[in-house]
C-alpha cells in the first residue's frame, strides 16, 4: 500500500454529522474523503420546512440545507464519494473499508451514518411525507397551532410527541395497534391526564388521506377487533413508531447498545476502536436534532484531529475518556 493512498480522515454517512464533520476536518488541512452514501442528506430530505436550526430565521427547507452543509465542506476541500460504504475492516490501522470492490484505507474514520425513523410502509404516507407527515413532533409541531393531529404509537416516544404535540394542536389522537402501552406507565398518565390527547386502541391505520389534495386531511383506521373502519379528520399525521440507527455495516467492528446504536465513550465521540468516532443519530436516540448532530460531528472532527496529531508526535496517548477517569477535575 502507498503511503499517499492512506487517507487521514474518512467520514462514512452525509448529513448533519457528517457534513460538520467534514468542515471542521477540510479546514484543518486534512483532506477528508466523504462516503455520503447513495441517498445523501440523510431524514432531513424528508424534512419540508427547518424552523428550529439556528442562523435561519426565515427557515430552510431541509433538503436546501444539506445542499449547503455540503457545499461548505466542499470549499475548504472535501472530497465526496456519493455512494454506499459496502464492507469495512477496523482490525488494524489504517483501516480499510470498500465501496462495491474498489478498496480505500484511512488512518481515522468517523462514522456518521445516522438513523432512520420507522415507517409504517403505507403508498399514502410516502406520499405525503413533508407535506403533514411527520417523524418528528419537535421539528414540526408549530405547523399544528390550532389544527388536529394524529399520533402512531404506543411507546414513550408516542406519549412525549402527542403531549408536546398539545401545546399546538388543539387535538391530538393517538393510536396504537394493541390496547397495552410499551410506554412507562408514567408516560402513560400524563398523556390520559391530558384533555386534548384522544386515544384509539388496537387500531392500525390503513390509509393517510390527503393525496389528491397534496397534503393530510385525515386517517383511515381500522379496529383489529372489529375489523370496522373509520376516519379521522386530521391536518398532520405523526409517526412515533421508533427509529433504526444504520449501522448493521458496523456489526461486528465495533462496540454498539442493545439497540445497535454505537457506543461512545464518556463525552467524546470515540468508540473502542482507537482511530474510529462516531457522531450523530447513529450514536444518540436521546436528542437526535440536526443541530445535536452538527454538534458532534464538530466534536469527532476535533478528536479525529487529536488522534492524528498524537499519532504524528509519536505520542501513545490513553483516550480521552480514560484520560478524565484517571484525572479528577475540579470544575
Ligand atoms: P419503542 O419503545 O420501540 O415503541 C414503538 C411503538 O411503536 C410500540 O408501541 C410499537 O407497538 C409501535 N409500533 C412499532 N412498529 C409499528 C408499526 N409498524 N405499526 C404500528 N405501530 C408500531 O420506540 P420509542 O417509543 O421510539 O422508544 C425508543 C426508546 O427510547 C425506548 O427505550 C423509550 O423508553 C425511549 N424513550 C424515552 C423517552 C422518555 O423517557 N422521555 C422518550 C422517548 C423515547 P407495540 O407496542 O405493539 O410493539
Amino acid at each position: 500500500m502507498n503511503e499517499s493512498d492512506i487517507r487521514k480522515v474518512t467520514i462514512i454517512g452525509g448529513g448533519p454529522a457528517g457534513y460538520t464533520a467534514a468542515l471542521y476536518t477540510a479546514r484543518a488541512n486534512l483532506t477528508p474523503l466523504v462516503i455520503e452514501g447513495f441517498a445523501w442528506g440523510g431524514q432531513l430530505m424528508i424534512t419540508s420546512d427547518v424552523e428550529n436550526y439556528p442562523g435561519y430565521p426565515d427557515g430552510v427547507l431541509g433538503p436546501q440545507m444539506m445542499q449547503e452543509f455540503r457545499a461548505q465542506a466542499e470549499r475548504f476541500g472535501a472530497e465526496f464519494i456519493t455512494d454506499d460504504v459496502t464492507r469495512v475492516d477496523f482490525s488494524e490501522r489504517p483501516f480499510r473499508f470498500w465501496v462495491d470492490d474498489e478498496e480505500h484505507h484511512s488512518e481515522t474514520v468517523i462514522i456518521a451514518t445516522g438513523a432512520v425513523a420507522r415507517q409504517l410502509g403505507l403508498e399514502s404516507e410516502q406520499k405525503l411525507q413533508g407535506a403533514g407527515v411527520s417523524y418528528c413532533a419537535v421539528c414540526d409541531a408549530a405547523f399544528f397551532r390550532d389544527k388536529e393531529v394524529v399520533v402512531v404509537g404506543g411507546g414513550d416516544s408516542a406519549m412525549e410527541e402527542a403531549i408536546f404535540l398539545t401545546k399546538f394542536a388543539t387535538k391530538v389522537t393517538v393510536v396504537h395497534r394493541r390496547d397495552e402501552f410499551r410506554a412507562s406507565p408514567i408516560m402513560v398518565d400524563r398523556a390520559r391526564a391530558n384533555e386534548r390527547i384522544e386515544f384509539v386502541l388496537d387500531s392500525a391505520v390503513e390509509e393517510v388521506l390527503g393525496t389528491d389534495e397534496g397534503r393530510v386531511t385525515g386517517a383511515v383506521i381500522r379496529n383489529l377487533r372489529t375489523e370496522e373502519t373509520t376516519e379521522i379528520p386530521a391536518d398532520g399525521f405523526f409517526v412515533a413508531i421508533g427509529h433504526d440507527p444504520s449501522t448493521a455495516l458496523f456489526r461486528g467492528q465495533i462496540d454498539m447498545d442493545v439497540g445497535g446504536y454505537i457506543e461512545t465513550r464518556g463525552k467524546t465521540t470515540e468508540t473502542n476502536v482507537p482511530g474510529v468516532f462516531a457522531a450523530g443519530d447513529v450514536q444518540d436516540h436521546v436528542y437526535r436534532q440536526a443541530v445535536t448532530a452538527a454538534g458532534t460531528g464538530c466534536q469527532a472532527a476535533l478528536d479525529a484531529e487529536r488522534f492524528l496529531a498524537d499519532l504524528e508526535g509519536g505520542v501513545e496517548r490513553p483516550l480521552v475518556a480514560d484520560e478524565a477517569l484517571a484525572t479528577p477535575q475540579n470544575w
